[in-house]
C-alpha cells in the first residue's frame, strides 16, 4: 500500500551550498518536507510534500510534555553509477515501527513508509552533495500530538521527514577516537526504551556526553543500567571488539539500539569467515583482554560515521590504549566495504543498496 502523496513545490528555492567541505552535520535543510497527520478514527491523513517550514503545534501537545517522539536516520548517496541510492532503507522503516510500538505511537505501512522517503529524496535529488564522503541525511520522525495534558497513549500523531546535506564524516581518512566509559549515568535499562530510537534516550544521555566532551573525549561508552558492568554501546553507535581473532559485540538485550550498520557489519564479518559472538561482555573482561594483548581492535558502528575505530578507552580515571592508538586492519576493511556498497564502488552482492532515481 502506498499513499497518494500531494506535492506542493516551493516558489522560493534556496541556493544549494557552494562549499561542500563545510557542510558539517544537520545544519542546513532542503527546500521541502513530508508531512501527514494521524488520528485514531481515520488513520494517516493528508500525506503531502510541502515547502520546509515551521509546523504549528498546540502548546498542550503530548510531545512537549511526555516525550512521545521517535525518529530514524539514513542517508542518500550520489553513487558512482550515476544514481541516487539508499542503504537498506526498509530496515529503517521496520525499526521506526518497532520504536512506535514501544512508545504507543501509530505505525506506518512499510511499503508506504519507504515510498514516502523515496519520493522526497527524488524531489530533493539536486541537494545530494557531490564531494567524496558527503551525503543527504534523511530524518523521518513521528510525534504524539494530542491537545491534552492527561497522561495517555495518543490518539493523534504527526509523521514528518526532513533532509539535510551533510559533509564527509572523515575528511582525512578514518581517525581513531578517545572514549570515556561512563560509571554514573545510564542511558537505558532493560525493559525501558533503549531499543527504541526515541528522543527521550538522547535527553538522558546528554549530561554524560557533555562531561566527556569537557574532558576531551569524543563519546561516552555506556554500561548496563543494572549491574553497571556490561558494555552496551558508544554514544549513538553500537560497539564491536576483536579479541583473539573473534568478534565480540554486546547482545541485543533490550537496552541497546539494534543498529543497521551493526547488523550489516555482522553479516559481512561472518561472510569473511570470522566467528561473531553476540553476548554480554564486561568491562573487566575487556580490560583483561587489553592487558594480556588479546584485544586486537575496537570500533563503533552507525550510519553517521559507518565505522569509528576506538584508539583509547578511559575508565574511572585510567587510560587504556587500543590497537596502539591506530586504525585496525579490520575496522578499515569494514569501512571500505560498507562505504563501497553505499557509493556503488564495490559489487553489492547483498542487494543492500536501493536505487531511488537517476542523479
Ligand atoms: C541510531 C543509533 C545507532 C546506530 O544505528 P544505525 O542503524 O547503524 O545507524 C546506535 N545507537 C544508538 C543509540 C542510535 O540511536
Amino acid at each position: 500500500m502506498k499513499f497518494d502523496i500531494k506535492i506542493t513545490k516551493t516558489q522560493t528555492p534556496k541556493a544549494k551550498p557552494q562549499d561542500e567541505t563545510s557542510l558539517g552535520f544537520g545544519k542546513i535543510f532542503t527546500d521541502h518536507m513530508f508531512l501527514m497527520e494521524y488520528d485514531k478514527k481515520n488513520g494517516w491523513q493528508n500525506p503531502r510534500i510541502v515547502p520546509l517550514g515551521p509546523i504549528p503545534t498546540h502548546p498542550a501537545s503530548t510531545v512537549f510534555h511526555y516525550g512521545a517522539e521517535i525518529f530514524e536516520g539514513l542517508k542518500a548517496y550520489r553513487a558512482v553509477d550515476g544514481n541516487i541510492r539508499l542503504f537498506r532503507p526498509q530496515e529503517n522503516v521496520k525499526r521506526l515501527n518497532q520504536s512506535a510500538e514501544r512508545l504507543c505511537l501509530p505505525q506506518i505501512d512499510e511499503e508506504a513508509g519507504l515510498d514516502i522517503i523515496e519520493k522526497l529524496v527524488e524531489l530533493e535529488k539536486d541537494w545530494v552533495p557531490h564531494n567524496d564522503g558527503t551525503s543527504l541525511y534523511i530524518r523521518p520522525f513521528v510525534y504524539g500530538n494530542d491537545e491534552f495534558l492527561g497522561v495517555h497513549a495518543v490518539d493523534h500523531a504527526v509523521f514528518a521527514v526532513i533532509c539535510s546535506p551533510v559533509g564527509a564524516y572523515y575528511k582525512e581518512g578514518l581517525k581513531p577516537v578517545k572514549i570515556m566509559i561512563e560509571s554514573d549515568d545510564v542511558r537505558a535499562v532493560r525493559g525501558g526504551t533503549g531499543y527504541a530510537k526515541c528522543g527521550g534516550n538522547y535527553a538522558a544521555s546528554l549530561r554524560a556526553g557533555e562531561r566527556a566532551e569537557q574532558k576531551g573525549f569524543s563519546q561516552v561508552l555506556w554500561l548496563d543500567g543494572v549491574e553497571r558492568k556490561y558494555i552496551e554501546e558508544v554514544g549513538a553507535m553500537n560497539v564491536m571488539f576483536k579479541i583473539n581473532g573473534k568478534i565480540v559485540t554486546p547482545a541485543l538485550t533490550g537496552s541497546i539500539l539494534p543498529g543497521i550498520t551493526r547488523k550489516s557489519a555482522i553479516e559481512l564479518l561472518k561472510d569473511w569467515g570470522y566467528e561473531v559472538e553476540e553476548r554480554l561482555i564486561s568491562v573487566d573482561e575487556l580490560f583483561e583482554a587489553a592487558a594480556n594483548g588479546s584485544l586486537e581492535e575496537a570500533w563503533g558502528t552507525g550510519t553517521a560515521a559507518v565505522i569509528s575505530p576506538i584508539g583509547q578507552l578511559s575508565y574511572q580515571g585510567k587510560d587504556y590504549t587500543l590497537c596502539g592508538g591506530q586504525i585496525g586492519e579490520l575496522s578499515q576493511k569494514l569501512y571500505d566495504q560498507l562505504t563501497g556498497i553505499q557509493w556503488g564502488k564495490v559489487e553489492d552482492k547483498k542487494g543492500w543498496s536501493v536505487k531511488v532515481c537517476n542523479a
